[in-house]
């Protein structure tokens, strides 16, 4: 299920400045955007995607990367915007977006476009299984909110360090299972491991999981084959492939996708 935000949404481009940076936990900076532009940004926007546009070196194009608007306050012309910091050894692991955020500071500008749809978990169901890494994080939260009162079932977070856990709001009987994985989107896939080895919730399931490429493939051969769900109660989706850049993951994506649908 999408959020009513509308398709002719996602090319407006506003320009927005910095109002403050945090890291909420050590591999996760939070950077507040505000701006008189976002007066036309749709209200309701929390778990909505944007793009943010970076100058590019090589062509004309401005470089884009895909970010969720993790909190919206409307009236003051704010959103908050969480980046994993996937900083680590690996330098060519640092990319456009992680490196901007690594250094973001008050007054600071940055294009934006978007937003585009959320995706929601199809709430019709009597039990949810919900998975994540850090970058799905944001996105997860607010699924959370969207869930029943009632709602029963098992929520996997993939994160780099135990200090990367964040307190959040839940339906009582949905459980939190952390999942801890310094190097994230390797193939030993924890989160895989986590979600296909966990007792499956009784009733008609709704599942809703977003990761690396890699890791998603595998939870979605799982759910597929061995849970029965519905097509209509799942959704599964990748947010970045390890080695190559947003670019690259888009074409591997759009590939996969063909290949799904003609099966
Ligand atoms: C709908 C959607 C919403 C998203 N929301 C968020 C969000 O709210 N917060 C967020 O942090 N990300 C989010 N992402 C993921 C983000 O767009 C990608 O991680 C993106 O590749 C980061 O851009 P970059 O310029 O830092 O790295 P790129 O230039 O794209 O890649 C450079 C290198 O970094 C590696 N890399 C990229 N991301 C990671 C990572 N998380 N961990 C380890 N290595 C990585 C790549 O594999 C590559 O080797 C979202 C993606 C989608 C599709």
């Amino acid at each position: 299920m999408d959020n009513n935000i509308s398709v002719t949404n996602r090319r407006v481009q506003r320009t927005l400045v910095v109002k403050s940076v945090y890291n909420i936990t050590p591999n996760m900076r939070r950077v507040t955007l505000h701006g008189s532009e976002l007066a036309s940004f749709p209200q309701g926007a929390q778990g909505a995607y944007i793009k943010l546009l970076f100058n590019s070196t090589t062509g004309d194009k401005p470089v884009m990367r895909t970010y969720t608007v993790v909190k919206q306050r409307y009236q003051e012309n704010e959103i908050d915007v969480d980046f994993v910091l996937h900083t680590g050894s690996d330098s060519a692991a640092h990319g456009v977006a992680c490196f901007w955020a690594s250094g973001a500071k008050p007054g600071d500008e940055i294009l934006i476009s978007g937003p585009g749809p959320a995706k929601f978990i199809n709430t019709e169901a009597e039990s949810f299984i919900l998975g994540a890494d850090m970058t799905a994080l944001p996105a997860l939260l607010e699924n959370l909110q969207r869930l029943p009162a009632t709602a029963q079932g098992q929520v996997f977070i993939e994160i780099q360090s135990e200090a990367d856990k964040q307190s959040l709001t839940k339906p009582e009987k949905i459980a939190i299972n952390w999942v801890i994985n310094a190097d994230s989107g390797s193939s030993a896939t924890p989160l895989f491991h986590a979600i296909s080895q966990a007792a499956l919730p009784a009733g008609k399931l709704s599942a809703w999981i977003a990761c690396e490429f890699t890791t998603m493939q595998k939870i979605r051969h799982y759910l597929k084959s061995d849970c029965n769900i519905d097509k209509t109660h799942l959704y599964i989706s990748s947010y970045w492939k390890k080695g190559v850049t947003e670019e690259q993951h888009k074409i591997i994506r759009q590939a996969d996708a063909k290949q799904i649908n003609a099966q």
